[in-house]
């Protein structure tokens, strides 16, 4: 896959507002947050999107899962509700060709999205 500005985010290369981070996964503050709470948690592993996904990346999706758990209590919306969205190609809303989960909290978020 080609380099993507989440590539040069993980290296250090341009700077984020990280709030979690380990071997396999990141998780940064949305320059252009849509709710109070916006953040992104993606792979370190280069995957374009849910499409690009092989069978060897299974743990490591259950693996961000618990990490957007974690994250969500720490953030504090875990109990008021939060929505997690991955916008796959084109007519999904893609802008970024590495795969990330957009954490979204903080206000009542309507459906179906537009
Ligand atoms: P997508 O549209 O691909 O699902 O989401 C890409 C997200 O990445 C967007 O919400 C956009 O605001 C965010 N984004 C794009 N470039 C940067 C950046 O350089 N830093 C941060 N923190 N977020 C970015």
């Amino acid at each position: 896959m080609s380099e993507t500005i989440f590539s040069k985010i993980i290296r250090k290369e341009i700077p984020a507002n990280i709030v979690y981070e380990d071997d396999h996964c990141l998780a940064f503050h949305d320059v252009a947050p849509q709710a109070p709470t916006h953040v992104l948690v993606i792979p370190k592993k280069p995957i374009v999107n849910v499409d690009a996904l092989e069978s060897e990346d299974a743990a490591l999706i259950g693996h961000l899962w618990m990490v957007i758990q974690k994250l969500a209590r720490e953030l504090n919306i875990a109990e008021s509700g939060y929505r997690v969205v991955v916008n796959c190609g084109r007519e999904g809303g893609q802008s970024v060709d590495h795969l990330h989960y957009h954490l979204l909290g903080g206000r009542p978020l309507a459906w179906p999205p537009g």
